[in-house]
């Protein structure tokens, strides 16, 4: 059958965008001080998953709402399933929007508000897909859903709850991330390093290590960096060095001094977690200076854990936990969070990813034996482990089939270090919406969509969801 799915998706671009601004000018940010029943996010989220369902019910989709925590707009018969996984909470938006971020505009082709293209475009994309296949009159003999989460830019409780008590799809898709396919993505857990600190004393001409922090995520690159000194050394010649330091390696920082102790703070570069690499981690760069000091011994021995096992060993080395495999690369190690306090607790937060074939409860047991000597202790926080969908599964093959035929150019499947509602499948992938070569503006401010681009998203899902599901 030859349906120019481009040309028809193109007819249904004025009605798109509208509903798009409609959807994305509600504010649904995770706020827990409007939750109720119905209402487990709180009630722009809610706000959110209603007006896709009863926008779905107007074009006689089969909808659920379950209990605010996610929903699905239904079409097709058949005992298959064939699922497409999107959310449509948001993050919070930040300052210096050019535009409200809620009051949706088209500037030079782009639709610009928050949760344009992460996630609520794409889910209006998948959304107007199902409804152009439904117009058509095409027959088909799977069941398909369009799912709506609500909380996958916090805790993933919607899809806990949502499919313990929904089916499964056999197979589908989530367009919340990069053409042309992402078939594999690293299992991402967190750690804590947690240990007491005695109270100690300065060691003569030397400083005592009061408090050192940095951080607030695991999985960003922590961007700010504080340590607090006081002790007889001496202070003019430390402040000297601090700026040599800073200056050698062209980061920003400064010394300020009080009464009784002198503070450094140190400006790294933020970035996400997955890429501890890049960015600059501020706390990496501070412990390195304080190294070369005469520190008491609680403190020197917080620092040159950080400095001997955490400093240029983005991929485990030195902590022993080095490994990788052919489809997601190398484990890495983002240090997140940072807190030492004389007399009270030090803490280290870890965001690691790994290998498909890693496991947790191995990684926990390498830490253990790492962290121990410097007075750890460890637990895991949160893990989801890697997910992988081999590149010869029907699904994998009948998207890139879908992307080469529509786009002309070639869909190699991808792997990633971050988390996608892929992994909330058990047959998974992601598809879309963003093109190679297109700007990635997701959480950021004034985050946009090409209207063209969210134009070719939708024509690919329609295609898509119809090859799946005919
Ligand atoms: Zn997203």
């Amino acid at each position: 059958m030859g349906i120019e799915w481009q040309n028809e998706m193109k007819k249904q671009q004025e009605e798109l965008v509208r509903r798009l601004a409609e959807l994305c000018s509600i504010e649904s940010v995770l706020d827990e001080s409007t939750a109720g029943p119905g209402a487990p996010f709180g009630e722009g989220i809610a706000q959110a998953l209603t007006y896709m369902l009863e926008l779905g019910e107007k074009e006689g989709f089969l909808a659920k709402n379950v209990d605010g925590y996610a929903g699905h707009l239904e079409y097709g018969d058949g005992e298959e399933l064939i699922g497409v996984l999107a959310h449509l909470d948001v993050v919070p938006t930040g300052d210096g929007w050019a535009s409200p971020p809620f009051s949706p505009e088209v500037r030079e082709g782009k639709f610009y508000a928050r949760g344009a293209q992460d996630d609520k475009g794409p889910a209006m994309a998948a959304f107007f897909a199902l409804k152009l296949i439904k117009e058509l009159g095409l027959p088909l003999s799977k069941k398909v859903r369009l799912i709506f989460g609500t909380d996958e830019e916090s805790d993933w409780r919607d899809m806990d709850y949502y499919f313990e008590r929904e089916k499964m799809p056999d197979m589908g898709f989530t367009p919340d991330a990069d053409f042309p396919i992402i078939t594999a993505e690293k299992g991402v857990a967190d750690f804590t390093l947690t240990g007491q600190v005695p109270k100690g004393e300065a060691p003569e001409e030397g400083w005592l290590l009061e408090s050192f922090e940095a951080g607030q995520r695991f999985n960003m690159v922590p961007d700010l960096a504080r340590v607090r000194l006081s002790g007889e050394g001496d202070v003019f010649e430390l402040k000297e060095k601090y700026q040599d330091y800073l200056i050698t390696r062209r980061i920003r920082g400064y010394a300020e001094e009080s009464d009784d102790h002198l503070t450094l703070v140190l400006e790294g570069k933020a970035h996400h977690g997955s890429e501890p690499d890049k960015g600059l981690n501020a706390a990496l760069k501070l412990a390195e200076f304080l190294q070369e000091l005469k520190l008491d011994n609680a403190g020197k021995r917080y620092l040159d854990f950080v400095g001997d096992k955490l400093t240029d060993g983005f991929f485990g080395e030195k902590l022993g936990l080095a490994q990788k495999d052919e489809r997601v690369g190398p484990l890495t190690v983002n240090g997140g969070i940072f807190r030492y306090e004389v007399g009270g607790e030090q803490g280290i937060g870890l965001n690691i990813r790994y290998p498909i074939t890693g496991d947790v409860t191995s990684i926990q047991g390498l830490l253990e034996e790492t962290t121990k000597p410097f007075g750890f202790s460890v637990e895991v926080r949160d893990n989801k482990k890697g997910h992988f969908v081999d590149d010869h599964h029907p699904l994998v093959q009948t998207l890139a089939r879908v992307y080469e035929e529509q786009t002309g150019e070639e869909a190699k499947p991808l792997s990633i270090g971050g988390a996608t509602y892929a992994r909330a499948l058990d047959t998974g992938v992601v598809f879309g919406p963003l093109f190679p070569g297109s700007e990635e503006t997701a959480h950021q401010r004034d985050e946009f969509i090409m209207v063209e681009d969210l134009m070719k998203a939708a024509a690919l899902y329609a295609q898509a969801i119809y090859e799946l599901a005919k």
